[in-house]
């Protein structure tokens, strides 16, 4: 049997802060429906969800895993040795196969290319997964909609974990910071999920926006979807 879960993040913590006290730890795992895992600071008690594809991962990667969310809440630097041997896991062929029938399983929208005639949004995604997400976030299924909208830019879409674009935006006139900038801001409705009521999908709280005004050409990208 594996290490109790709460041990390891409580020896994560311990040597990311040796002197400070230790807070209580909710650990569990939840079915992602590809390798999310989060951690939230909630009265003093962390709260960590790890993707139950990790269930059956060696401890190391679990270490890995404790260390990478306790950097990320108390803004120290991740070890690079620490996210290599979460980013060599996850992208292990087991890890891959596992999370591609879990996808199955849990449901997909019918399977559209990510690639465009200028953007491929898969490689945009992960360019800006490492950029500011430490590659953490497992990658959804990307789409260019057929529907060339103005109105919708772009949405995720938590049902069948999709981040989907408006077409308009494959074009060699939109710059690639802005597609970027419509990428980065649906990656974060991944990151920050909402409890829907009705179909309002983009809610915008204020550590959102808080992590939005972290990209650097945000005004930018926005002047120009305007102009657009
Ligand atoms: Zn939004």
């Amino acid at each position: 049997m594996r290490t109790n879960l709460d041990d390891i993040f409580q020896k994560a913590y311990r040597d990311l802060r040796p002197r400070a006290s230790m807070p209580e730890f909710r650990v569990e795992f939840y079915p992602f429906a590809n390798v999310n895992n989060t951690i939230r600071l909630r009265d003093s008690r962390l709260h960590v969800r790890l993707s139950d594809l990790l269930e059956g991962a060696p401890e190391s990667v679990i270490e890995a895993v404790a260390h990478i969310l306790l950097a990320k809440v108390y803004r120290h630097p991740i070890e690079a040795a620490q996210a290599g041997r979460f980013r060599r896991y996850v992208g292990s062929k087991e890890i891959r196969t596992k999370t591609h029938l879990v996808r199955q399983m849990r449901g997909r929208k019918r399977i559209e290319s990510p690639r465009g005639i200028v953007y491929d949004l898969d490689k945009v995604f992960e360019e800006l997964n490492i950029r500011f997400f430490h590659g953490l976030l497992a990658r959804p299924q990307m789409t260019w909609s057929q529907v060339r909208s103005r109105r919708s830019l772009a949405h995720y879409d938590p049902a069948h974990n999709a981040i989907v674009v408006s077409k308009i935006f494959d074009h060699v006139r939109v710059p690639r910071f802005a597609i970027d900038y419509i990428v980065y801001h649906e990656m974060l409705h991944l990151k920050h999920p909402v409890k829907l009521r009705g179909t309002r999908r983009c809610v915008h709280g204020p550590e959102f926006q808080a992590e939005e005004r972290l990209f650097p050409q945000l005004e930018k990208a926005k002047a120009f979807l305007k102009s657009m």
